[in-house]
């Protein structure tokens, strides 16, 4: 097998996303905001267009033609959308987004906990005094929805450290894991600071106690070659508008023997086989967990632009990216007064880095920045725990994706260069 990395023209895969042309305040855009949203390639905006324009129509009911079209187009996207994380199709329901799947999976658990779901579902049950076990660094979207079913249940949350160099302190998650954990919930890659965060190990971990496993898989799925079965967890999520696809589609992936025992958390239309005025039976998975209307446009779209990543071919998008992380924080390191955080020597990560400016506040650095053309994120990310752990309540968070160049990470660099000595 040959060592050397695929060839990746970087300029040419700037031509497939049309924002990629427009300017800002006179400058050419540098989008280092992909860890928030990703640009969309254009076959997956013509992909969700030509749906619209050609199939659109309920699916799974009506007789008619269109329905039958648009049925097809959709599970075909749940079967590219699946292959694309290494999943078989009935293991994985849509969603509105990744927050969704969350809440769809603690609100499934609390359900199970509260009887629902029969004899199945109560490898899931949590009582008064069981833990669920999540790490410092989590997304908001990872945090809430645990607070909420730990306060309906009893349960108490406990929480994996994050060390000065941003790697979860792994010997305290060893020490955390008991047998009152009943849930494991994780990011695979920290939207704050941009490490692969253990999952074999934590899998492990779960497993030992016979706990659920969570993957929050965010901000890994636009950047690692996945197969979430391979992982080992027994959910995970991810979202549209971060892999390059539409708003308001996501997904909630679970094994199989999981799926079939996890009741539903939204119920209605879609996810019914017979209903009676007291009473109804449910679809299998993923249906179940599909009640009302779905995502049907924004599964095409998001299926277009999973089949555009695996065109460009995975291999050749990590090794552009590993390249740029490199440059993104040699760079950084070299700033005076620029604090990076999650600088982890060796640590696996993708090319997203979130710092501090000393003297100056995140806002005022997006600002300036915005000013020459970069755009980048400022504020806490949605991760307020995780910059209070770090004595701070806002950074600025530079990310890319198949699409950034070098030159707009030196531009950057040198419009960071330059904010102490602007805001004197
Ligand atoms: N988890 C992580 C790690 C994220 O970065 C985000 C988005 O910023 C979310 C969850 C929530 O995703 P969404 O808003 O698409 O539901």
């Amino acid at each position: 097998m040959s060592t050397s990395a695929p060839a990746f023209d970087v300029a040419a895969v700037r031509e497939d996303f049309p924002i990629l042309a427009r300017t800002l305040h006179e400058h050419p855009l540098a989008y280092l905001d992909s860890a928030a949203t990703a640009q969309r390639p254009r076959a997956a905006l013509d992909a969700e267009i030509a749906f619209l324009e050609s199939s659109n129509s309920a699916v799974h009911r009506g007789a008619h033609t269109l329905a039958a079209d648009a049925t097809d187009a959709f599970e075909s996207a749940r079967e590219v959308v699946a292959g694309f994380v290494g999943a078989a199709p009935e293991q994985l329901a849509w969603t509105s987004g990744a927050t969704a799947g969350l809440n769809l999976a603690a609100y499934a658990i609390g359900n199970a906990s509260a009887g629902r779901g029969g004899r199945a579902a109560s490898r899931f049950r949590l009582f008064a005094g069981d833990e669920i076990l999540l790490t410092e660094a989590e997304h908001h979207a990872n945090l809430i929805p645990w607070q909420e079913l730990a306060a309906r249940t009893g349960a108490r949350l406990r929480h994996i450290p994050v060390r000065e160099d941003g790697t979860l302190d792994m010997d305290a998650a060893a020490r955390l894991v008991s047998d009152r954990t009943r849930v494991v919930a994780f990011a695979h890659v920290s939207n704050v600071l941009g490490i692969v965060n253990p999952v074999a190990e934590l899998v492990e971990l779960a497993r030992m106690v016979g706990a659920t496993t969570v993957l929050d898989a965010c901000q890994s799925a636009p950047h690692l070659r996945l197969d979430l079965p391979a992982l080992g967890v027994d959910l995970a999520v991810f979202s549209g508008h971060k892999l390059f696809g539409p708003y308001g589609v996501g997904a909630l992936y679970g094994r199989t023997d999981v799926l079939e025992a996890l009741p539903p958390f939204l119920t209605g239309g879609s996810m019914i086989t017979t209903v009676t005025l007291n009473e109804a039976e449910y679809l299998d998975p993923p249906q179940r967990f599909e009640a009302g209307t779905q995502p049907v446009s924004q599964a095409v779209g998001l299926a277009a632009a999973v089949e555009y990543l695996g065109r460009i071919g995975h291999d050749a998008i990590a090794a552009h990216e590993a390249s740029l992380a490199l440059r993104m924080r040699d760079g950084l390191r070299g700033i005076e007064g620029v604090r990076l955080l999650g600088d982890a020597a060796d640590a696996e990560r993708v090319a997203l880095w979130s710092f501090d400016v000393d003297g100056v506040h995140a806002h005022d650095v997006g600002q300036f920045l915005d000013s020459r053309g970069v755009a980048v994120r400022v504020g806490h990310h949605c991760a307020q725990p995780l910059h209070r752990r770090f004595g701070l309540t806002a950074t600025v968070r530079a990310s890319a994706a198949l699409y950034t160049t070098e030159d707009e990470v030196d531009r950057m660099l040198e419009a960071v260069s330059g904010v102490r000595e602007f805001f004197g």
